[in-house]
């Protein structure tokens, strides 16, 4: 059984941030964006620090450090959080979908769900400027078990081309559309060059391999307590208790 002797870090994911549309399938998955700002806060004043994915096992503090992850790169995060981590110089990982850039959510529209926008090249490049991480969520957004071999490599590998032209800089991190993987999709991953991925399944990294990073799914209601809660959780999914 591991302890929290130097910090424990968690990875949080968000996706949308926004008042939450009723009618969207996914209501619960919109974080408006005082209450984004007030997770940030309530950390900071926990004694946690904000660090980057790629620099999560660095002792940037003496307390837990946390990790700010997006999936699938709307609009709202350029909106929203974007100013609001630059405000408390604080930086983040964005996965964007690199079809989708600057269109809207056509895999959720798929599926029934409600529209969204989702952030330009333009944005994207302006946050990794910024110092923030962008990192790959696959061209389409598919499940990535369900599809051949061929369509698997160019969803990991076009993404990653893509998102380096917008950006100028090497993508490294990859974010498994629906948390779905098994091994061949994580071998790809591998094979295409990246250094590490991140999945949907609750937990800290301190369990799980560079290549399934599990995440703390942050939603619409997790306010302070309820959001320390859900790391509690995480961590004892992981088998940490403290
Ligand atoms: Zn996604």
């Amino acid at each position: 059984m591991q302890t929290n002797q130097t910090g424990t870090p968690v990875v949080l994911l968000y996706h949308r941030i926004g008042r939450p549309k009723l009618a969207s399938l996914v209501a619960g998955q919109y974080v408006a964006p005082w209450l984004f700002r007030s997770g940030l806060d309530y950390l900071t004043a926990k004694g946690w620090c904000g660090a980057r994915l790629a620099g999560i096992a660095a002792r940037l503090c003496d307390g837990d450090k946390f990790a700010v992850t997006f999936d699938d790169g709307y609009l709202s995060v350029y909106e929203h959080a974007f100013p609001a981590m630059v405000e408390r110089n604080m930086t983040g990982t964005v996965y964007v979908v690199s079809g989708a850039i600057g269109g809207i959510n056509e895999w959720d529209r798929r599926a029934g769900d409600t529209r969204e926008p989702m952030m330009t090249a333009a944005q994207a490049r302006e946050m990794a400027d910024a110092g923030f991480e962008i990192g790959s969520h696959t061209v389409n957004h598919p499940h990535l078990t369900l599809i051949p071999d061929d369509q698997l490599e160019q969803e990991i590998v076009d993404s990653k081309r893509a998102l380096e032209d917008i950006i100028g800089k090497e993508v490294i991190s990859f974010s498994y559309p629906y948390g779905d993987l098994d091994e061949r999709v994580t071998q790809a991953v591998i094979a295409a060059g990246y250094k590490y991925a991140v999945v949907t399944k609750l937990g800290v990294p301190a369990s799980g391999g560079a290549f399934e990073i599990p995440r703390v799914n942050v939603r619409w209601n997790a306010i302070g307590p309820l959001l320390m809660r859900k790391i509690r959780r995480a961590k004892r999914a992981s088998g940490i208790r403290n």
